[in-house]
């Protein structure tokens, strides 16, 4: 027995013991021409952590969670975070009061020195306990994502009014599916998924949704857009712009609004909607970069356990190269395995059934050459041995 056949029966079982702890990476359907990652693929990044916050009560507003970007949580300073919405800007009249924002009528509309696109977005608000006016003009204000589409503030608690003007409606596109409405002087929460239209060369490919949970109850479904929405006037499909500020309407009446807070979301491309599933083109080059990363990975270990990363690589896209080492690493192994005396075997039975297991997968994946000699000759050591026979 050479060196390396001795020191490749030597590390067998310590060095796979390296291996990343969530799962086979031979287990689930292999990547296909629209998703770079298998199925429970060991490689596909863990989720982000992020602390949840606390829910509000009519008392007390709740806590963002950890990663929103807050635009006021009630200092009288959040104030400096918006401006009034004219050009050249200026500050606005709005007021803080007791940790609250308050609508000053007549002093205009107000925009976030922030601009964002994609996010979720979340915004509380509370009608004045006073009822005055009707339809449109009882505690009118709204929520102007991208400062372009209106998600509607109105009191409707007892209120009649056009349907696509209703709160919670995308104004002028699309009324909400419930009234989930409290009484005015209480405070009401709104919840909002906003994706913009995607376009590509002036063809939109993607129309842009939003989705509303008002109060807890879902009133906008993933609403398809039909443009900005707007007053009197049929809404005209179209881009948005790249980024925009958030703006809250002065409609005349004195609405307030607390714990306002987004969190952004991941830019959707024309490639596709999802990471998950991409276009050909797209998920072709996302497993060239999964491979690169995995080979990288392969470099730093040694033994089994690199030979193993290596053939993982493969799950992504063939590398001549790493076909090369790898092809003679495992029939190194497979001579290691027939030369063992037969009261010996049954220690190795682990990585035998490891590599077997590995190159059963990538062989049905059309990931190795059918007659890539290892396979044949560690699934007949396997079936000699009867471990391939379920208990
Ligand atoms: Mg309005």
């Amino acid at each position: 027995m050479n060196t390396r056949l001795a020191f490749l029966a030597l590390c067998a079982l310590p060095c796979l013991a390296s291996a990343a702890n969530t799962g086979s990476p031979f287990y689930g359907d292999p990547p296909d021409e629209h998703h770079p990652w298998a199925v429970h693929d060991q490689n596909r990044p863990q989720p982000v952590r992020v602390e949840p916050g606390t829910f509000s009560s009519q008392e007390q507003p709740g806590q963002p969670p950890s990663d929103a970007i807050v635009l006021f949580g009630g200092a009288a300073s959040d104030l400096d975070k918006w401006e009034a919405d004219k050009n050249p800007p200026e500050p606005t009249k709005w007021e803080v009061k007791d940790g609250i924002l308050q609508c000053v009528p007549k002093s205009g509309y107000i925009r976030t020195k922030e601009q964002f696109a994609d996010c979720q977005l979340h915004v509380e608000w509370s009608e004045p306990a006073d009822i005055a006016g009707e339809s449109q003009g009882r505690g009118n204000s709204g929520i102007f994502l991208e400062g372009h589409l209106e998600v509607q503030v109105l009191d409707n608690y007892n209120n009649p009014t056009y349907a696509d003007g209703f709160a919670a409606s995308l104004y002028g596109i699309n009324p909400p599916m419930a009234n989930a409405l409290r009484k005015p002087g209480e405070w009401q929460v709104y919840d909002i998924v906003f994706r913009k239209p995607v376009y590509k060369e002036g063809v939109a490919l993607d129309p842009g949704y939003v989705t509303v949970v008002c109060n807890g109850v879902l009133v906008q479904d993933h609403t398809p857009l039909e443009g900005p929405g707007g007053h009197h006037n049929r809404s005209k499909t179209g881009p948005f712009p790249e980024k925009g500020p958030l703006k809250l309407q002065d409609h005349g009446n004195p609405v307030k609004y607390r714990n306002i807070w987004y969190r952004p979301l991941p830019k959707r491309t024309v490639e596709g909607a999802t990471e998950g599933s991409l276009s050909p083109e797209a998920a072709l080059a996302k497993r060239a970069e999964i491979a690169q990363t995995v080979r990288e990975d392969a470099a730093k270990l040694q033994g089994n356990a690199k030979t193993l990363r290596q053939l993982e690589s493969l799950v992504y896209a063939n590398d001549d190269a790493t076909l090369k080492e790898v092809t003679a690493s495992v029939n190194e192994l497979v001579t290691v395995v027939k030369a063992l005396p037969a009261d010996k075997l049954e220690s190795k039975k682990g990585d035998i059934m490891t590599f077997n297991n590995a190159l059963q997968y990538l062989t049905k994946a059309n990931d190795l050459p059918a007659d890539f000699a290892a396979t044949k000759e560690l699934a007949e050591i396997v079936k000699a041995q009867g471990w391939n026979k379920k208990k």
